[in-house]
């Protein structure tokens, strides 16, 4: 890297950093500009982005056509807040949110970050309840959970593996973990889930795959089985598809999977990240009529008790309009499809190194599985023009890919053939 301009160097005495262990950690990349799959760093030098910042970057970095769309809003009306008064950008957004949600998944709630969508449809799922005369406060979420890092959602996360053991004694919600269900019903969910479902108001899963906390996989009837006991229950089912929504998966949404190969759909769906195509923080949470009906009253405080300042920013309602026109305009589908036989066929190959204990793809994530401190540094890929960035727990490390949907083979490339290489050299 090129010598340390001074608005680094100064800014560094000042910044705090996010999960950032400050005495040791190496000093981050610094990215100048962003082109297409690739940061560029302030020396000219590029890396393919294996993460899509925070798998946000779904088209690519700078797309025009979002580019232009933030452009056009910024003109007309960067932002005024949504109490008491409407614009184009954020009434269009949900109609069109909820038409890509099958049928009873209707009433859309804009905020400005996913943690805070998780808190709204906790609040909707509780409230509710409430409301409809159940004394239901508990919440029954799944180990190996991550859904946020505001207090509420923090409560939700794994509570042994997650990265907020230090919150996890004195929990912000009663919320009871079990195990993500089995395909083939053998293993004692449903009694689980009877034991706590009388008092619990919802129940929350990020649906197929279980992204931060360790890139773990299930499958559909596993969520079919937890509707299921659910609808049993009288339980609110929230899909946190935050990391799955917008193809990352393979169909659009999880929420599409467990449609088509079972016909039922959950209570509360919220998406985020991909969203906004990684241009400006937006969130949205998409809850069932049924729901929106437990806060009608002629009782002003029956209504849902949230609304951020910056709720329903029409610049970042904007850019999600330009990333739905996106996804809407190809086959996102077949491009996840495809992308994931190649992250399959490239990364297969290092299930027999000595510390991989598992390689594993679904639709556009690709896991590689370690023992525990075994990941090289984020260096040792960068030096292969590669950002990746693994996930390090207490009993393996995981490193990683969840690229930009559009990245073409020869961008795919240096980032599979940076996780060889930097896993050959370190095991030498
Ligand atoms: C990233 C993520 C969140 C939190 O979203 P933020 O926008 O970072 O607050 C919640 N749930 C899941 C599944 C996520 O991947």
């Amino acid at each position: 890297m090129a010598p340390a301009p001074s608005w680094f160097t100064d800014g560094r005495e000042h910044v705090w950093r996010p999960y950032c262990q400050h005495r040791t950690a190496p000093d981050p990349f610094r990215v100048a500009a962003t082109r297409g799959c690739r940061l560029v760093l302030d020396d000219g030098s590029e890396l393919v982005d294996g993460l899509a910042s925070w798998w946000t970057a779904a088209h690519g970095y700078n797309h025009p056509h979002i580019r232009a769309c933030v452009q056009r809003q910024l003109e007309a009306l960067p932002h005024v807040a949504f109490g008491g008064l409407a614009h184009e950008a954020g009434y269009t957004l949900c109609t069109r949110l909820a038409s890509l949600f099958p049928g009873p998944l209707s009433r859309v709630f804009l905020v400005e970050s996913g943690s805070v969508a998780v808190e709204v449809a906790l609040k909707i799922a509780l409230q509710s309840a409430y409301q409809r005369g159940e004394d239901r406060g508990d919440v029954i979420a799944f180990s190996g959970a991550y859904h946020g890092d505001t207090f509420a959602t923090m409560s939700l996360c794994d509570p042994v593996e997650g990265m907020h053991r230090a919150f996890s004694r004195r929990p912000a919600l009663p919320v009871h973990h079990l195990a993500i269900p089995s395909d083939d019903g053998s293993d004692g969910f449903d009694d689980a889930f009877a034991a706590l479902a009388a008092r619990a108001a919802a129940c929350v899963v990020e649906p197929l795959v279980q992204a931060a906390s360790g890139m773990r996989f299930h499958g559909v009837k596993a969520l079919a089985r937890i509707r299921d006991a659910c609808t049993r229950h009288g339980v609110t089912l929230i899909f946190d598809e935050i990391a799955t929504g917008f193809f990352r998966t393979g169909q659009r949404f999880a929420t599409d999977a467990l449609r088509d190969a079972c016909g039922v759909t959950p209570d509360v769906v919220v998406v985020g990240k991909a969203l906004s195509g990684g241009t400006l923080p937006l969130a949205a949470v998409i809850a069932t009529d049924a729901l929106f009906e437990d806060f009608s009253s002629t009782e002003a405080s029956w209504a849902l008790q949230h609304g951020p300042t910056y709720m329903a920013n029409p610049l970042a309602c904007a850019a999600a309009h330009g990333s739905l026109d996106l996804f809407d305009a190809a086959d996102f589908a077949a491009t996840t499809a495809a992308l994931s036989a190649d992250l399959r066929a490239a990364l297969s190959p290092l299930s027999s190194h000595p510390w991989v204990r598992d390689v594993r793809v679904k639709g556009a994530v690709a896991v590689v599985e370690l023992d525990a401190g075994r990941a090289p540094p984020s260096r040792a890929f960068a030096d292969r023009g590669a950002f990746v960035r693994p996930l390090r727990f207490s009993s393996c490390d995981v490193v990683y890919l969840m690229p930009p949907l559009v990245i073409d083979r020869a961008d795919l490339a240096v980032l599979t053939e940076a996780i060889h290489g930097a896993l050959a050299d370190a095991a030498r």
